[in-house]
């Protein structure tokens, strides 16, 4: 077994027999990871708190076949502000939930990485509304998944783009609308969020607007990854 250090967000946790769990990450080298934390249920366990969905760690790892091991793990970050805050709690738990779905075993994927490191530290310092769906878009983006935002996806009219098809991928024209109603306003918005001003789309106060915006991220990632958002439908207040 060799032994390997790196850098990793936990995704997800599963106990292990009475005193170990098998942790899900994704690192920085090595893509998506799962590893068995020896004792980490004890109270006395030398990882503490630091293998918990959310944790950002330096770790040491033993690589074997199928199940790495953690021998040492360091946090970095553990997004404090997020955790005491039920509603970043779910935000950050549908960035974790997508960057599983998305991520690959042992391939690594550094731009995902730093898209997953910076969407849990903006969460955590300032919470933007936009925040999930801007992470969701920016992940089709990278998975050469965008909508088509410039042109209408059946004839290629540029001019009176009124409808958004999620099975389509993208805008159409008001002849050939068919999915969901999108207002000159939601389309402006997500054109910036893809095309480079994400910064400015993040500081967009909360609004219809928004509104739009999120649905429409949220369902073309659930059209991309085949499946509901487990975090998004269920309301953590509930
Ligand atoms: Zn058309």
């Amino acid at each position: 077994m060799s032994l390997y250090r790196d850098e990793g967000v936990v995704l997800r946790a599963l106990r292990l027999g009475e005193a170990d769990r098998i942790v899900t990450m994704i690192t920085k080298g090595h893509g998506k990871v799962r590893a068995v934390a020896k004792g980490v249920r004890r109270t006395k366990s030398k990882f503490g708190g630091r293998l918990e969905p959310l944790s950002h760690v330096t770790m040491l790892c033993w690589q074997g076949r199928e199940l790495d091991i953690v021998n040492q793990a360091e946090v970095t970050d553990t997004f404090k502000t997020v955790r005491e805050d039920l509603a970043r709690v779910a935000k950050a738990y549908t960035v974790l939930e997508v960057t599983d779905q998305i991520s690959q075993e042992r391939h690594a994927n550094p731009r995902l990485y730093d898209m997953v490191v910076g969407a849990l530290r903006a969460l955590d310092a300032q919470d933007p509304p936009l925040l999930v769906s801007a992470f969701c878009l920016k992940v089709l983006a990278l998975e050469g998944s965008a909508p088509v935002l410039e042109e209408c996806v059946s004839c290629g009219a540029r001019q009176d783009l009124v409808a958004f098809d999620l099975v389509e991928g993208g805008v159409l024209c008001r002849s050939c609308r068919r999915g969901r109603a999108i207002s000159p306003a939601a389309l402006a918005l997500v054109r910036r969020i893809l095309g480079g001003e994400l910064g400015s789309a993040l500081a967009e106060p909360d609004g219809p607007t928004v509104g739009e915006v999120t649905d429409l991220a949220t369902e073309a990632m659930e059209v991309h990854l085949d499946r509901r958002l487990r975090s998004v439908r269920t309301s953590p207040t509930a």
